[in-house]
C-alpha cells in the first residue's frame, strides 16, 4: 500500500495510528541528529521527523511509514500543523533532478515544464476551483432539464468569425476538416432535430492573435434553448451565475444584472464591455464645446470629457496620450480645476457656457478633465480606453467587486473598412431585431440584432443571440454579406437545408469558461487556469508543438509544402 493517509490528512485526534504517505518531498532540514521532512501532495504537507541524516533531495518522490505524534508547538501555516510522523521507514520511489526553474524563469522556461509549475499549491487550488465550478454548472443544467451532448471536433471549415485551423484528410485526399471555432451551427441543428435544451462543456478553436485574454483554444459553456426570448435566456444565465457564484464563492449576485443597449455603453463608457466597478462617466459635451474658440473642438463630429478627482504630471499626461494615440485620436486635450477656477491645458479657449457645464460635472472637486474631440466612435472609445487606464492606475480595478452588466441591441453589421465590405457584427446567424426584419439592407447602418453580450468587470464574458430560424432571412443575410446563393450552399447547405425541415425559434450563448473561473479566482491571465496553454506565439514550449511532420506523412496527405 502506498498510502494510508494523505498528506494534507492527518489531525491530532490521529495520534498514535501507524501511517503511510506518499508523496514529495517539500523541504529538508537536519538539526543535530535530527532530519525534518516536509512531504507534499496535491492535498497538503506534513511533516516528517527521522532520527537520523538520509541522502534525500528536494522533489523526490518517497514512501513513508511511520507513526503520528502531537507537537509539542503546532505549525498554524499548514493544515497538518499539530501533528508530525516519526518515520519508521522511508523509501525513494523515483528521485528528482534539481528543479530547473526559480522566481527568475522565463515565461518559455515555466511552460516547458509546466508539470513543476503546476505542482505550486496556487495552481493546484485554481484547478480544484474550476473542477468546482464546472460542477456546479453541470449541475445547474442537469437540475434544469438541458441534455449535455457532443458536436463534433472535426468539421466544416466555414466562416465564423476567426480564422480556421484546418485538419487534412487523408482518406479524402485534397480535402480538409476544420476545427469548430464554436459549435455553433450544430447546437442550431440540434435545435431543429427538437433536443429544446442543449449545453456542453466545448472547446473552441481559433487561429488568432494571441494576448493575455486569448488562448488558440480556450472552453466555452455552450448553449442553445428552444421557444423561448432573449429576456428569457438572460435570466436564465443570471439564476445559473448566482447558483455558481453561491456555491463556489459564497456570494450574492445582484440580479437582475443592469443592462445598457450597445449605442447607451459607448456613450457612457466607451466601450461595449463596460468596467462598471466605478463612476467616471463620459460626458457628451459636443454643444457647448462648439462654442469654444478651439479649432480642434470646432471641427470634431463628437466632443466628450470625463473627469477624475486627481492632479497628474506632465509625464503622465504624455503617457495617456500616447495611450489614446493608439485608438486613433490625434491627441489629448485637458484642463485642470482648481477651487472653482480652471487651469493649465486648453483653460484659455474654454467658452464661459462650457466652464459652466464643466462645474457641473466636477461637483465642486479638484481634479482634471480629459477631452476626446473626433469622429464620436474615436472620440467615444479612446476615452473609454482612457477611462479604464486612468481607473487601472488609481487602484480602481484592484476591487474584487463581481458587476456584471449586459449590452444588448448590437448593430446587427459593423463595416470593414480595410475590405470595404459590410460583416456581421457577431456571426452571421443572429437575428434582426423584429422592425428591421424587413429592410436590413437598406439601412445596414442602423440594423440592430436580437444580439447581446454578457460583461464582466470590464471584461467580455459571453455572447449570445436569438438565432435566424427562417431560411430566408438566412439567405438574405449571407447575401448582403457578400455570400452569394452558391457560395452559401456549398458553405451553409446543411444548415439552411435543415431550416427546411421546421426550425423552432431558438437562441442561446457561449461562456468563456476560463475567462470566467479566472475572474472568479481575481486573476486576469487566462494561463492561470488552463493546464497546458500556448506561449505568445502559439506554440507549447513542453511538447513542441507545432512541430515538422515526416515527408511520409505529408505524402500520405497529398501535401507538398512549399
Ligand atoms: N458561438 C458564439 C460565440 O462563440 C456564441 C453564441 O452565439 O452562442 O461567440
Amino acid at each position: 500500500m502506498f498510502r494510508t493517509h494523505t498528506c494534507g490528512e492527518l489531525r491530532k485526534e490521529d495520534a498514535g495510528k501507524k501511517v503511510v504517505l506518499s508523496g514529495w518531498i517539500n523541504k529538508i532540514r537536519t538539526h543535530g541528529s535530527l532530519t525534518f521532512i516536509d512531504i507534499r501532495d496535491r492535498y497538503g504537507i506534513t511533516q516528517l521527523t527521522l532520527d537520523k541524516e538520509v541522502d534525500l533531495k528536494k522533489e523526490y518522490v518517497v514512501r513513508v511509514e511511520g507513526e503520528v505524534k502531537i507537537k509539542p508547538e503546532a505549525n498554524e501555516n499548514i493544515s497538518t500543523g499539530e501533528i508530525e510522523v516519526i518515520v519508521k521507514k522511508i523509501e525513494i520511489i523515483n528521485k528528482s533532478q534539481s528543479l530547473p526553474l526559480d522566481e527568475h524563469a522565463t515565461e518559455d522556461t515555466r511552460l516547458k515544464y509546466r508539470y513543476l509549475d503546476l505542482r505550486r499549491p496556487e495552481m493546484i487550488k485554481n484547478f480544484q476551483f474550476k473542477n468546482d465550478v464546472i460542477f456546479s454548472i453541470r449541475k445547474f443544467f442537469n437540475e434544469h432539464n438541458f441534455l449535455e451532448i457532443e458536436t463534433p471536433i472535426l468539421v466544416k471549415s466555414t466562416p465564423e468569425g476567426a480564422r480556421d485551423f484546418l485538419v487534412p484528410s487523408r482518406t479524402n485526399k485534397g480535402k480538409f476538416y476544420a476545427l469548430p471555432q464554436s459549435p455553433q451551427l450544430y447546437k442550431q441543428i440540434l435545435m431543429v432535430a427538437g433536443l429544446d435544451k442543449y449545453y456542453q462543456l466545448a472547446k473552441c478553436l481559433r487561429d488568432e492573435e494571441l494576448r493575455a485574454d486569448r488562448q488558440p483554444e480556450h472552453t466555452q459553456l455552450d448553449f442553445e434553448m428552444s421557444f423561448v426570448t432573449s429576456d428569457e435566456i438572460r435570466s436564465y444565465v443570471e439564476e445559473m451565475l448566482s447558483f455558481v457564484f453561491k456555491e463556489n464563492l459564497n456570494q450574492d449576485l445582484k440580479t437582475p444584472f443592469p443592462t445598457f443597449s450597445y449605442e447607451e455603453s459607448m456613450e457612457r463608457f466607451g466601450t461595449d464591455k463596460p468596467d462598471i466597478r466605478f463612476g467616471m462617466e463620459l460626458n457628451n459635451i459636443t454643444e457647448k464645446a462648439k462654442t469654444c474658440e478651439f479649432n480642434v473642438f470646432k471641427e470634431a463630429e463628437s466632443i466628450y470629457t470625463i473627469f477624475i478627482p486627481k492632479e497628474f504630471s506632465r509625464k503622465e499626461i504624455d503617457k495617456y496620450t500616447e495611450l489614446v494615440k493608439i485608438y486613433k485620436a490625434k491627441g489629448l486635450a485637458y484642463t485642470k480645476i482648481f477651487d472653482d477656477e480652471f487651469d493649465t491645458g486648453i483653460t484659455k479657449f474654454l467658452s464661459e457656457d462650457l466652464k459652466k457645464k464643466l462645474k457641473e460635472i466636477s461637483k465642486k472637486e479638484n481634479g482634471t478633465f480629459f477631452f476626446g474631440a473626433d469622429k464620436k466612435r474615436i472620440a467615444q472609445k479612446s476615452l473609454g480606453h482612457l477611462r479604464n487606464a486612468l481607473a487601472k492606475d488609481s487602484g480602481l480595478t484592484a476591487s474584487v467587486d463581481f458587476e456584471f452588466c449586459w449590452v444588448n441591441d448590437f448593430p446587427l453589421f459593423a463595416y470593414n473598412e480595410e475590405e470595404k465590405k459590410w460583416e456581421p457584427e457577431h456571426h452571421a446567424f443572429s437575428m434582426p431585431k423584429k422592425e428591421f426584419i424587413e429592410d436590413f439592407e437598406k439601412r445596414p447602418d442602423k440594423a440592430l440584432g436580437d444580439l447581446w453580450d454578457l460583461v464582466l468587470n470590464g471584461w467580455e464574458m459571453a455572447s449570445g443571440s436569438i438565432r435566424v430560424s427562417d431560411p430566408k432571412i438566412q439567405e438574405r443575410i449571407l447575401e448582403f454579406i457578400g455570400i452569394g446563393e452558391r457560395e452559401a450552399k456549398e458553405k451553409f447547405g446543411f444548415l439552411l437545408e435543415a431550416y427546411e425541415y421546421g426550425g423552432p425559434v431558438h437562441g442561446g450563448m457561449g461562456i468563456g469558461i476560463e475567462r470566467l473561473v479566472s475572474t472568479m479566482l481575481g486573476k486576469t491571465d487566462i494561463r492561470d487556469v488552463i493546464a497546458f496553454p500556448k506561449n505568445k506565439s502559439a506554440q507549447c514550449p513542453m511538447d513542441d508543438s507545432p512541430s515538422d511532420v515526416t515527408t511520409e506523412q505529408l505524402d500520405e496527405l497529398n501535401i507538398k509544402l512549399k
